[in-house]
């Protein structure tokens, strides 16, 4: 267990200067904040600390400026942001390793908030240099990690810095995602299901073996069903696979026994749109010159029962081309179930950006246990390894 905000609480807080790395890596589009979900996350740690008259001094990445200045990937559209869930004006601190840098934040008063440039700007950002956790360190007191999504890491921000600023503590969103991920992996209630989808086996293979010996049963659906329909021996037309994985595919079915579950048959067309013939079919009847762009409704059936059986559920990925209706009607299927498992006490836990816009997509991200924010941080958690940036803070 790793030491949280709330183990600091006290008078002691009072007036200190608290550097809080959040995860800001939002989406923007024509200079403007396009979804300010992330920022929104981070709100509570980041009231908790003003309430008890911490200075607050933010940092994040955005996107991936590669060690230079890109204006375009600038944090200064998001201050407005901040400043309207705020209720209040926050300062702008362009270069964080100046002098003037460090001044403003002693200057700062109790309760304010401050908000640094993208620390990708630097290079010692990803290389995580000592130099540039060492300058950092000097605009706070003591250290906040509130970017669980960046947490398999090891960068400046999200690992060198808390070995340097002590002491080191979760904030609010980071202990929820680690609460949630453990419920889930760490002693699950029974049964325990995942579902894994998505575009690609290969990205995934990891968590799919990680989670097979703890799992009742694992749902496969996705593109990367396909490349297991290739090692079962069935025609997989056109189909999205990956014919360097079928070898691992074939073992994985050996090695499993009952608790892969692949799909039972799938919806197919010659093209990706809309208005293409579509048609469902058995696995086995897949034609030469069609694509699988999703699970059919017998398997939608199928893997819901299933769901609702589990006492804690585990997705990541989407089970088809959710993006392009009809194609998305697998994957919102599942979403329903887990709502459904859901408002019966089934623990339920999804991670993986396109799993989470899936979710957003049905209207049902408020109607799950937990929406991971980060999606390969979700998935290394899953798959048992150690995150850098959760490692480093203080324990417990
Ligand atoms: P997540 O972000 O939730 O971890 P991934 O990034 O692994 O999910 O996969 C999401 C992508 O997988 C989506 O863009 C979706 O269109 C694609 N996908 C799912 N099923 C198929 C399929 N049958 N054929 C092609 N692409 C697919
Ligand atoms: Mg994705």
């Amino acid at each position: 267990m790793k030491k949280t905000l709330e183990a600091l609480d006290g008078p002691a807080l009072e007036g200190q200067r608290v550097l809080v790395r959040v995860d800001f890596n939002v989406p923007l589009a024509e200079g403007q904040v396009a979804d300010d979900t992330r920022i929104r996350a981070a709100l509570k740690t980041i009231s908790w600390l003003r309430t008890r008259g911490c200075r607050v001094v933010l940092m994040s990445h955005l996107g991936r400026p590669k060690g230079k200045v890109v204006p375009a990937l600038s944090l200064r559209p998001l201050i407005p942001v901040l400043e309207h869930h705020l209720g209040a004006p926050v300062l702008f601190i362009e270069d964080p390793l100046s002098n003037d840098a460090v001044q403003r934040t002693r200057r700062m008063k109790r309760g304010e908030v401050a908000l640094v440039e993208n620390t990708r700007f630097w290079p010692g950002e990803e290389t995580n240099a000592g130099d540039f956790a060492e300058a950092l360190a000097r605009l706070g007191d003591f250290f906040v990690n509130d970017a669980f999504g960046a947490a398999h890491r090891a960068h400046a921000t999200t690992e060198g810095l808390a070995f340097r600023l002590r002491p080191a503590v979760a904030g609010f969103l980071m202990a929820k995602e680690l609460e949630h991920l453990d419920a889930a992996v760490t002693n699950p209630r029974r049964p325990f299901v995942a579902v894994i989808g998505g575009a690609k086996i290969s990205g995934k293979i990891d968590v799919i073996e990680a989670l097979l010996p703890k799992v009742d049963e694992i749902l496969l659906g996705g593109a990367m069903a396909n490349t297991f329909f290739l090692a079962m021996g069935f025609e997989v037309g056109t189909s999205l696979v990956e014919p360097d994985r079928v070898e691992i595919a074939q073992k994985l079915l050996e090695n499993a026994g009952d608790k892969i579950v692949l799909p039972t048959g799938a919806v197919v067309a010659q093209q990706l749109s809309g208005n293409a013939e579509i048609r469902e079919v058995a696995r086995e009847s897949i034609e030469p010159g069609w694509s699988v762009y999703d699970i059919d409704h017998a398997t939608v059936a199928d893997f819901t029962e299933r769901i609702l059986a589990a006492r804690t559920v585990v997705w990541n990925g989407p089970m088809g081309v959710f993006e392009t209706p009809p194609f998305d009607a697998g994957t919102l299927g599942v979403a329903a179930a887990l709502a459904e498992a859901t408002e019966h006490g089934t623990i339920t836990v999804v991670g993986g950006g396109d799993s989470a816009a899936a979710l957003a997509l049905a209207g049902l991200q408020g109607r799950i246990t937990h929406l991971s924010t980060g999606g390969g941080a979700s998935l290394e958690y899953l798959e048992g390894k150690p995150l850098p940036g959760v490692e480093a803070l203080n324990d417990a």
